[in-house]
């Protein structure tokens, strides 16, 4: 089986050979707190293609990069407690190096059984990983045979890991949640179905409008929420008080704005917000009937006019993509305009999709996580491959 990629194709996990040596780069940067993983979703969700390759008997090393060690040894950043809970839910010994290069790997590889698994030290613990150094990758890439991805969070980057590494091999796959991603994201990017709505939030307008540039020419109706609205409400000539805006953002907003209306694409604005004091301490929220926010204070939600606007215009969509909470979701009770729109996603029926970390987040603090169609891990690289319909690491794994 593979994955079409433009012309090319993808290779999947179905082709890998019995009992090869595999580098299998996974993501598995889970959150920690004083030594304890807090959330262990990305190591379970790498769990199935780990069990493909045991049972297809291969010799399997697991690479991944955790946190922001800087090109330096960091205890705080080492990947032990990840290799004691793979351990844990697989029932399997691990072998866990201390280094991600050299004599000592070098040996465990020279002793590896067949469907034994090495887990690597962090990758990051080297500032070549992430300066994508050739000789880096060339001592990953020791006598492995084969090179699986399944990280597909990481496939924007291009690092030794992700880019050098995995030229190296003439023999590379794309993983289970690769194949999945893939299968997701493709159907908002071509064949989708119409309406096709799209709800935009979060804070970082100038990381969001290259998609709401793409999003123009796909999709019907855009619906626009968060911190990175007021910029948009500001070239409106709105009163936006002290809410986030990005000035630098004004004129191209401005132009977003009149493509959507020469492409005929309805954009949708909140008509009322919660107000507070600040970010740091937002106080009780106060509630606006429109949109001229007083001089003093900031949104930091949409109110429930909004909602129900909203609502009523996402009824139907036959696709539906969400990116980015309505507001400060992590200071209730400012999460309450995310968690009615994660509410209206999960109750209506077309085909759904949630993306990027926030959003992620806020879908599995309302419980709704399971009512959605697809929740993409990838953050950055889901939007990217929105964006440019690929990505760099995707090309690798097809050339
Ligand atoms: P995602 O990770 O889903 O792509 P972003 O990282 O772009 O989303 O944005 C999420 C952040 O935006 C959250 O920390 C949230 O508190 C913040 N945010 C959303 N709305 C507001 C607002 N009105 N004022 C301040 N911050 C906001
Ligand atoms: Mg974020």
């Amino acid at each position: 089986m593979s994955i079409p990629y433009h012309h090319q194709h993808i290779q999947t996990l179905e082709d890998v050979e019995s009992g090869s040596s595999v580098f299998l780069r996974l993501d598995l940067n889970v959150p920690l707190k004083d030594g304890e993983i807090t959330d262990d979703t990305r190591i379970r969700a790498a769990l199935p293609t780990i069990k493909v390759l045991m049972e297809k008997e291969c010799k399997i090393t697991i690479a991944s990069h955790l946190g922001r060690p800087k090109g330096r040894v960091s205890q705080e950043f080492s990947l032990l407690p990840v290799a004691q809970r793979l351990a844990e839910l697989l029932d399997k010994e691990i072998v866990f190096p201390d280094d991600c290069i050299g004599s000592g790997v070098q040996k465990h590889l020279t002793d590896q059984q067949s469907g034994q698994i090495i887990l690597l030290e962090n990758l990051r613990f080297h500032a070549d990983e992430e300066e994508n150094n050739k000789e880096f990758a060339q001592r990953l890439k020791t006598s492995h045979q084969v090179y699986v991805t399944d990280a597909f969070g990481t496939l924007h980057r291009e690092h030794a890991s992700t880019s050098a590494l995995p030229k190296l091999f003439k023999k590379k796959y794309a993983g289970l949640l690769v194949e999945k991603e893939l299968k997701a994201l493709s159907k908002l990017v071509k064949r989708s179905e119409h309406p096709y709505s799209v709800v935009l939030g979060g804070a970082k307008i100038s990381d969001k409008l290259k998609v709401v540039e793409t999003l123009l020419k796909k999709a019907d109706r855009i619906f626009l929420g968060g911190a990175m609205v007021f910029t948009f409400l500001k070239a409106r000539g709105h009163r936006v008080g002290r809410s986030l805006v990005e000035d630098d953002m004004i004129s191209r907003a401005k132009k977003i704005m009149q493509e959507a209306s020469d492409r005929g694409v309805s954009l949708f604005f909140p008509k009322d917000f919660y107000l507070g004091t600040s970010i740091k301490e937002p106080g009780q929220p106060q509630y606006c009937d429109s949109v001229s926010i007083p001089d003093d204070l900031m949104a930091l939600d949409v109110g429930p006019k909004t909602i129900s606007h909203f609502e009523q215009y996402l009824q139907g969509s036959k696709t539906l993509f969400w990116n980015g909470p309505m507001g400060l979701f992590e200071r209730p009770p400012f999460n309450q305009g995310t968690n009615e729109v994660a509410a209206i996603i999960a109750k209506s029926s077309g085909y759904r999709v949630v993306g990027g970390g926030d959003s992620v987040a806020a879908i599995n603090q309302s419980g709704l996580a399971d009512h959605v169609d697809h929740i993409s891990t990838g953050g950055g690289a889901s939007l990217e491959y929105l964006e440019k319909g690929g990505l760099p690491g995707l090309r690798i794994l097809a050339g």
